[in-house]
């Protein structure tokens, strides 16, 4: 709640009409969401699956519950399978539900031990049909989870001190940060402690498992910004402060979804100390003013539009915070960095890290049982998953990289991948999500078979992300290449699947979202066909030096 003195000018201006602002009086749900959230708390449904649930059954679960609260702990129901994505939006949720679940293991700073790999590796093989999906967020998705297992597989995972607490819902999300952390020369300052002391301080807490909608966090002082600050709803970015001591540009607003927003600066400059109570303050912002009347319109992102940020900075610092944080230089980004960490790179402590690519994210069970060995027999004990949906292994000795690099290409795991192994990325899609409308994963893959077989040596780095639907989860928005999944003619008067296509997005210094270009839409089964057109007409065209992006 916020305390009792606030006084700012954010009270006296204009109400917005029943936007469901806590802190403006609107305390009444005004949907169902808000409804469910009110009658009983998301963390309190841990309980019951341990209790009730997972004892009784599938059909045991309050629908209350299957559909909303078990989010709360990274549990969805996956998509019945058979469906095609013409019946997404026509059907009820439950005649999409299928019986098991996609559950969504949280990865707070994308660190890894060898022994969490390998639990994860064999709650896959144990538990999940052998499945594994790395995210854009750093997480592990698992599938084919059967309600009478979850318990056992929290027990698994917290022994070995992970968890899905938190890992969807309208709660704090899972964390981003460098997967390079306290190794990387380069970096403005080593934000790890300050991931573990928000996941400590906040993360599963009362005080901010009811917000108006996902709330996404980065915190990082990686040089090249590998977790994207600039679509996360709070980050805090790396950057040396006025006084030459490193410490955090703090970012607010970010996101994707249908309605893609840049994060804007507050300007300030926040001290490492001072993160988790700031993020607190921001989150509280959140929860306290967010609008809770729309789904749609709900994400913070809408509230800092309409406030901007200098509104925005006051209310954190005069109504939550107490005290004015000093003013702080921006982040200084260079334009032709990549930020995806992969390849044999020189540690600052003289070892080398190795980032390595599964193809669009998928590391089944098996995979990621191998990965743990690999590393252990080569002396790390730190893995890693990006934000691209990679892995790096940490801490390699010269003389044991060429053997650690063989092992890994022995299992279909790139260190020197393609272009486009490296930078294509997909969603869930039509597979597990009930939201897709087409499929995305394996069409990705031989999407990137094909322009490998097609375009060998093309020179560029080009970025091509693949959605199942209207969403964001891939990113599509800031890639070079974003293909937004829908049904589209097949200029036989027949509803196929295909993707809209956009543009020129990128982020870093021209950030920017593709453009959507009118009447711009391919067959799921011409993809490569119009993906090739366009990259070779970019090669015939372009200036000298001119990167695709721009
Ligand atoms: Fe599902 Fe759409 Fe997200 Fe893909 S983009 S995972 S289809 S919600």
């Amino acid at each position: 709640m916020p305390p009792a003195s606030a006084t700012t000018g954010s009270k006296t201006s204009r109400p917005r009409r029943g936007e469901g602002q806590w802190a403006l009086g609107y305390r009444e749900p005004l949907n169902k969401n808000e409804e469910n959230k009110k009658n009983d708390d998301g963390l309190n449904v841990r309980q019951r699956i341990i209790d009730v649930y997972s004892k009784a059954g599938f059909d045991s679960i309050d629908p209350a519950d299957l559909r909303g609260r078990f989010r709360w702990f990274g549990l969805y129901t996956q998509r019945a399978p058979g469906i095609d994505g013409g019946k997404t939006a026509v059907l009820e949720p439950e005649e999409l539900d299928d019986r098991y679940f996609m559950m969504r293991i949280r990865i707070d700073g994308g660190q890894l031990s060898v022994a969490q790999l390998r639990t994860i590796a064999e709650i896959s093989t144990d538990y999940a049909r052998g499945t594994a999906d790395i995210t854009d967020r750093q997480n592990v998705q698992l599938h084919w989870v059967r309600i009478e297992d979850v318990p056992t597989i929290w027990e698994k995972l917290e022994a070995v001190g992970l968890s899905t607490t938190e890992a969807c819902g309208d709660a704090p999300r899972v964390i981003l940060g460098c997967p390079l952390a306290g190794i990387d020369e380069n970096e403005v300052i080593d934000a790890s402690e300050q991931i573990a002391q928000v996941y400590e301080d906040h993360i599963g807490s009362p005080e901010f498992s009811n917000l108006p909608r996902k709330f996404k966090t980065s915190i990082s002082g990686c040089s090249s910004y590998c977790t994207n600050h600039e679509i996360n709803d709070v980050a805090f970015a790396g950057v040396v402060g006025p006084d030459g001591t490193p410490g955090f540009d703090l970012f607010v607003g970010g996101g994707l979804s249908t309605n893609p927003m840049f994060a804007q600066r507050l300007g300030t400059f926040v001290r490492p100390d001072q993160v988790s109570e700031v993020w607190a303050g921001v989150t509280s912002v959140f929860r306290d003013y967010g609008y809770r009347r729309l789904r749609h319109r709900a994400r913070i992102k809408f509230l800092v539009k309409d406030w901007g940020p200098e509104k925005f900075r006051e209310v954190l610092e005069k109504e939550y915070l107490g005290y004015a944080l000093p003013d702080g230089p921006a982040v200084e980004l260079d334009p032709g960095t990549r930020r995806d960490h992969i390849g044999v790179h020189r540690q600052r402590d003289g070892r080398y890290y190795v980032g390595f690519a599964p193809k669009v994210g998928r590391a089944p069970g098996e995979m990621l049982a191998r990965v743990a060995e690999i590393a252990e027999t080569h002396g790390s004990d730190r893995i890693r998953t990006t934000a691209d949906q990679k892995l790096v292994i940490l801490d390699i000795d010269e003389d044991k990289i060429d053997s650690l690099v063989a092992a890994l290409e022995g299992e279909d795991l790139r260190v020197r991948p393609s272009v486009f192994r490296r930078q294509t990325m997909a969603c869930t899609g039509i597979e597990f999500c009930k939201l897709a409308i087409v499929e995305t994963k394996d069409r990705a893959a031989s999407l990137i078979d094909e322009l490998e077989r097609r375009l060998p040596d093309f020179p560029e780095p080009v970025t091509i992300n693949l959605n199942g639907c209207p969403n964001s989860c891939a990113r599509i928005q800031v890639a070079d290449i974003g293909l937004k999944g829908q049904l589209v003619s097949d200029g036989e008067g027949n509803q196929v699947e295909g993707f809209q296509v956009h543009l020129g997005g990128g982020m870093g210094l021209n950030a920017a979202f593709g453009r959507k270009v009118r009447g711009l839409k391919t067959t799921a089964d011409e993809l490569p066909d119009y993906i090739e057109r366009v990259l070779r007409r970019f090669l015939e065209q372009r200036e000298d030096g001119e990167a695709f992006a721009t």
